[in-house]
């Protein structure tokens, strides 16, 4: 037997965001001052009770191995968020924590999908989604959704994309990384071909806590006695409680998927942090105020961000209502040239950007969109204030 590796595997591209941030790291520990727009986490500390109640937990010796699908003190507090916040019914044993929203979402694919199942993802998209469902076995199917839609999957076009071999289709609200929110008229009409097409819908509700101004947030399991039982609800604290090194993220599911999910969960991983599942209980129940405090700095960054964008030459941008991110078109950069060469793609205009004006920015190829860029708020007013003077600089320069 050659010493071959897993086609699967090898099938598997490396996260471009996590290499633009490695190379902005790169760059500052060089001493160069560069403004990181490619962040995707919180820039806050996580909150003072959340630290205490996790130092309180190692002092009471909660550091042995807890159940593999998590602590009974947490699931209730889960289910008492979905309940409130959510407008699910769900009990204990239709929850499962794991390592993460990522892992969560490793668990919910290798759950339900079997070899050549087709998960419909709805373009721009996260971009680990395709890459977890191939490795679990399963068929990523992206549907385009343009900026005049709103970057959002509509009804029709889910039903036109479902095939008999359709298992599941992804809806991410608020928005990675478009910072759209679907309203709930939206996700009615998502939800009736859903059940009409009797598939899964893999709610990832990252975001919830960051939505801004009118906008509220909808679950679309919520809608309804049919769409609830075909919906599994993910969810976790990284993003709304600044805790993305904590690892801890989660699912509401039917019993039966619970069920699954803990044991495969039992075998790969056994159960989350214990010190970090303590903390998360006192995210969900303690004081909620710093949450507000962190949206409303956010919504700050986002008004600044998007009207300085807004007023800039041959670039377009909707304006986002949800997470920490501005999703930007330009398709019309690309026909410029900058030094004398053509700015031929979102890759090369990134690079220049990092390397000739310290800006680090995402740029969307593997997101689904090869001509935008994504740009991340969750950075300090001076910096985005500073990053955006650079940017507007380049496309200036550009001939
Ligand atoms: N879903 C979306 C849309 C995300 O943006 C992220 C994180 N970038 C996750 C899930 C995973 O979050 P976690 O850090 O809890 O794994």
């Amino acid at each position: 037997m050659a010493l071959t590796l897993s086609r699967k595997a090898q099938e598997v591209k490396p996260s471009s965001t996590l290499a633009i941030t490695a190379k902005a790291k790169e760059l500052k520990a060089q001493g160069i001052d560069v403004v990181g727009f490619g962040a995707g986490e919180p820039d806050f500390n996580t909150p003072e009770n959340i630290n205490n109640a996790a130092i309180k937990a190692i002092h009471d010796g909660f550091t042995k191995y807890t159940p593999a699908a998590g602590i009974e003190e947490l699931k209730k507090a889960i289910c008492t968020k979905f309940a409130n916040f959510n407008k699910l019914q769900y009990q204990p044993n239709q929850i499962v924590i794991s390592n993460g929203g990522k892992h969560s979402l490793t668990n919910i694919f290798t759950a339900i999908l079997n070899p050549g199942d087709e998960v419909i993802i709805p373009a721009p998209f996260w971009l680990s989604y395709p890459e977890i469902i191939k490795l679990s076995g399963g068929v990523p199917v992206i549907v385009r959704c343009d900026k005049t839609q709103n970057y959002k999957l509509t009804a029709e076009q889910l039903e036109e994309a479902c095939t008999d071999k359709t298992k599941a289709v992804i809806l991410n609200t608020p928005n990675n990384p478009t910072g759209m929110v679907y309203s709930k008229e939206e996700l009615q009409a998502i939800a009736d071909v859903v059940v009409k097409k009797d598939i899964y819908v893999i709610a990832d509700e990252m975001y919830e806590n960051l939505i801004y101004g009118e906008d509220v947030h909808v679950s679309i399991g919520s809608l309804g006695e049919e769409i609830y039982k075909r919906t599994i609800t993910c969810s976790g604290v990284a993003k709304s409680y600044a805790m993305t090194g904590w690892r801890i993220g989660y699912t509401g599911s039917s019993v039966e998927i619970a069920k699954l999910m803990g044991s495969i969960q039992s075998h790969q991983t056994s159960n989350p942090n214990s010190i970090a599942q303590k903390a998360t209980v006192e995210a969900l129940t303690g004081p909620q105020k710093t949450v507000e405090v962190m949206k409303y700095e956010f919504n700050k960054r986002r008004e600044y961000m998007y009207d300085r964008l807004s007023k800039m030459p041959l670039i377009d941008t909707v304006e986002p209502t949800g997470a920490f991110y501005c999703f930007i078109d330009i398709g019309n950069l690309l026909n410029k040239s900058y030094k004398g060469e053509k700015v031929e793609t979102v890759s090369k205009l990134a690079a220049i950007l990092i390397d000739d004006y310290n800006v680090a920015v995402i740029p969307c190829a593997d997101f689904g969109f090869d001509d935008h860029i994504r740009l991340s708020y969750a950075i300090s007013l001076e910096q985005i204030q500073k990053g955006l003077d650079r940017i507007e600089k380049f496309i200036n320069d550009l001939a």
